[in-house]
């Protein structure tokens, strides 16, 4: 198969505004040499320091998934929303990027991972088709589980890498529903990555006064309410259930590449996503 071709895609830029932040900055994305990862380069700091994109970094889970890195100088430089854009990044074979970012979050843009995924498939270059798995994947041998209350996130032994959430909310516009979903790029662009975030209506003076969804509003996250939604339509019936899916794809892949199993989880967060992914890293570190 073929793998890791720095030259792959091309160079792109997006900008947009942070969910939790609400400041405006802008992401270039440019190829680096196979085997140096992904990585972001805060380049509105001095000597641009840089946080690699994976496991090692994750700093904080809460609402979103936050990477940090200490510099030379021993200060902490964080980017945090990282993970539409790394699951439009991995589920399309890209394990290798410099990811520059003039800020601290990346940008929300429609509350989906679609924008990032439309901007690779167009910088990809046509002969050059990345497969997935580009290193031999870990085939989980024996179900790997995390839980929290009636929480969970599992990995169980399968014959392709498969993702499956469900969730359950006290709202009638939500309630309990599933998606699944088999690892390819067509179906990604198509059925995940179009999934936009969605909250609570009754949380938001809550979570704003918490610092938190400063740059959240009607257009770019679906809200929801006990009388329905805020903002229909919705581009899936069961949009929430999908959206949990692409998050989980996106904290996987600080792993660097897919297992080979089924993940299944039930009313999951990203802590505990990142927690069974550490989990399954010291399978390969042992
Ligand atoms: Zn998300």
């Amino acid at each position: 198969m073929l793998t890791n071709i720095p030259e792959a895609f091309t160079a792109f830029t997006l900008s947009g505004v942070g969910l939790h932040s609400g400041l405006t900055t802008t992401v270039r994305i440019m190829p680096a040499k196979p085997g140096t990862g992904r990585y972001f380069v805060r380049v509105d700091q001095p000597q641009q320091p840089i946080i690699p994109a994976k496991l090692d970094s994750v700093s904080q889970t809460t609402l979103s998934t936050e990477l940090a890195q200490e510099t030379a100088s021993g200060s902490v430089i964080k980017v945090r929303t990282v993970e539409h854009l790394l699951a439009a990044l991995s589920v399309n074979g890209i394990q290798d990027a410099r990811i520059e970012i003039d800020g601290s979050e990346v940008p929300l843009l429609d509350g989906s991972a679609k924008l990032w995924t439309d901007a690779v498939a167009e910088n990809m270059r046509h002969n050059q088709i990345i497969e997935h798995n580009s290193y031999p994947p870990l085939a989980i041998q024996q179900p790997i589980i995390v839980q929290e209350k009636d929480s969970f996130v599992s990995a169980i032994p399968a014959s392709e890498t498969r993702f499956t959430y469900g969730i359950d909310f006290p709202y009638n516009a939500i309630a309990n529903q599933w998606h699944s979903w088999t690892l390819n790029r067509e179906d990604f662009a198509t059925e995940i990555a179009p999934a936009r975030t969605f909250g609570f209506a009754e949380e938001i003076e809550y979570l704003k006064k918490s610092g938190l969804i400063k740059g959240g509003n009607l257009d770019n996250a679906l809200v929801c309410s006990h009388q329905g939604w805020l903002n229909p339509p919705l581009r899936f019936t069961n949009e929430p259930a999908r959206h949990k899916l692409l998050d989980l794809v996106g904290d996987l892949s600080l792993l660097g590449t897919f297992p080979q199993a089924h993940f299944l989880a039930y009313k999951a967060s990203h802590k505990l996503h990142i927690q069974l992914a550490k989990k399954i890293s010291l399978l390969t570190d042992n």
